[in-house]
């Protein structure tokens, strides 16, 4: 079938909105017509060739929906479902069948190649194949293809505008505090970097009673914003202040937990040292670089620096229960997004990198 897509085509160009063709869903494969998908900083990174990534490609990893169309071995969505598009996992590996889809050992090829695991690429145009299964979805266009791995389907009346944002970053950091790490009631808590994943992380301090809530951003709306959120303090790191000293004067010793979703080496370096005895950073990004972390004050202080994937969440239980505390008014997500028309996309993504906008989200007429 003729969709409309925007296809990145050269790393680092913007990207071109054209009609290409989409397969007919596969007999495991649904057809879902997007009506929202948000945008996330591995969307920029893959378009910028920073990821295993080969183009021509569909990115989009954040997609809302209905169902258009089911293969025949589809039993879990029907046509005219509304549903949320999660990142994708192998379903066959250790570690999927032991519930930890988010360290699938295949998530590099199910995550990046853009091609079903049989090598095909979904969609084409003219003679050029064009990769459309992107995290499994490929949601920047008209239609996607996904499988019962990866939609959720939520209530008949659900704000899809919204609730695509609910699908990667935010449950990333949401899920790190949540989950992982975990934060208790009447812990300390600081996240380094202030945007989508940062800010899920402050809404989830708040929701597990974190006494010392600390937001660390260089861009200083997105404090206030954290203020807006319940953090109780905030850090500029333009200011020029010691960062570390300051989060210990504020929480008297250093914050039980910390979440760096920087992944700059000297800020993560940063976040350790302001840790308690036995206080855990988590650390969400990353790329090649050495970390050189001193061991002292892991050893002595029987500190923890732990990675993490994905929040660890399994989508199809905790995006609901994200949906479940923002019906509450305990997860006030919805105040990060700004719709964008689908064809405004490089608008959109120039206002995420600049920091406009914290949470980008398309939309489909
Ligand atoms: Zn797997
Ligand atoms: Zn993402």
């Amino acid at each position: 079938m003729k969709i409309t897509a925007a296809v990145a085509w050269r790393a680092g160009a913007p990207l071109e909105i054209e009609e290409v063709e989409l397969d007919e869903p596969r007999d495991d494969e649904i057809l879902v017509r997007v009506a929202a998908a948000g945008i996330c900083h591995t969307d920029m990174h893959a378009r910028d060739g920073h990821l295993p990534v080969e183009l021509p490609m569909i990115l989009g990893h954040e997609g809302a929906g209905t169902v258009e169309g089911v293969g025949s071995d589809v039993t879990q969505v029907a046509v005219g479902d509304k549903v949320l598009l999660t990142p994708d996992y192998c379903g066959r590996c250790r570690r999927c069948r032991m519930g930890q889809t988010t360290y699938c050992d295949n998530l590099v090829a199910v995550t990046f190649s853009g091609l079903r695991p049989d090598g095909s690429p979904r969609a084409r145009q003219g003679d050029a194949a064009i990769r459309a299964a992107f995290f499994g979805q490929s949601s920047f266009a008209s239609h996607a293809l996904a499988t019962e791995r990866n939609v959720l389907k939520v209530p008949h009346d659900a704000p899809l505008h919204h609730l695509a944002a609910l699908t990667c970053g935010l449950p990333t950091g949401a899920g790190s505090v949540l989950n992982v790490v975990p934060v208790t009631v009447g812990s300390s808590f600081a996240v380094f970097g202030a945007g989508a994943v940062g800010l899920g992380a402050v809404m989830a301090a708040v929701v597990a009673g974190a006494t010392e809530i600390i937001a660390v951003d260089r861009v200083a709306h997105r404090l206030e914003t954290a203020t807006e959120l319940g953090a109780t303090h905030v850090i500029h790191t333009e200011g020029g202040g010691d960062v570390a000293e300051e989060i210990r004067e504020h929480t008297g010793g250093g914050c039980d937990v910390i979440l760096d979703t920087t992944g700059v080496p000297a800020l993560i370096r940063t976040a350790v040292e302001s840790l308690d005895t036995r206080g855990t950073c988590g650390i969400v990004a990353g790329s090649g670089q050495d970390l050189s972390i001193p061991a002292a004050p892991l050893v002595r202080g029987g500190r923890t620096l732990r990675g993490i994937i994905g929040g660890e969440a399994i989508p199809g239980v905790f995006v609901p229960k994200l949906i479940a505390l923002h019906e509450r008014g305990r997860f006030p997500f919805d105040r990060l997004v700004r719709n964008y028309p689908f064809r405004q996309i490089n608008e959109a993504i120039a206002d995420s990198i600049s920091g406009t906008t914290i949470k980008p989200v398309l939309t489909f007429v």
